[in-house]
């Protein structure tokens, strides 16, 4: 039986880029050209000085848990439950919404040091994910 992939976030002149950059392997982050202030999700206008030009940077992936939650139900096909949902203060200092991996649900705290990957799904669809940083023995 084939299984059901994940639902496809919607895509848009606003956030469609975002997405591209993904399916390269980069976690981008919005940046106004005019006040250099970071944003996310994507949209056209900085909320800061409004101007409408903006680029973006490569962010390093690091961050830390600022909230989360996990989802038990529903449950639609192509998921594994629980979902772990974080929401991840980047170093960079913006915050993100993603799903936590390699992480037991009791395991999560506020503050866990996680870094990004991009994880690709079985049909090909690419969106990034964190996992814990385990502390190096010695640090
Ligand atoms: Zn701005």
């Amino acid at each position: 039986m084939e299984q059901s992939s994940r639902i496809k976030p919607p895509m848009g002149p606003d956030n469609g880029w975002w997405w591209q950059e993904v399916a390269n392997d980069v976690l981008p982050i919005q940046r106004c050209k005019n006040c250099q202030v970071l944003r996310h999700p994507p949209r056209p206008m900085c909320d800061q000085c409004r101007s409408m030009e903006w680029d973006f940077v490569r962010a390093g992936g690091g961050g830390a848990v600022f909230s989360y939650t996990v989802l038990e139900h529903p449950q639609f096909p192509g998921y594994s439950y629980p979902i772990i949902i974080v929401l991840v203060d980047l170093e960079e200092g913006t915050r993100i919404t993603a799903e936590l991996v390699d992480c037991d649900p009791g395991e999560v705290e506020f503050g866990m040091a996680v870094t990004v990957r991009i994880q690709e799904d079985s049909d090909g669809f690419k969106l990034p994910v964190f996992y814990p940083v385990i502390a190096q023995e010695g640090e």
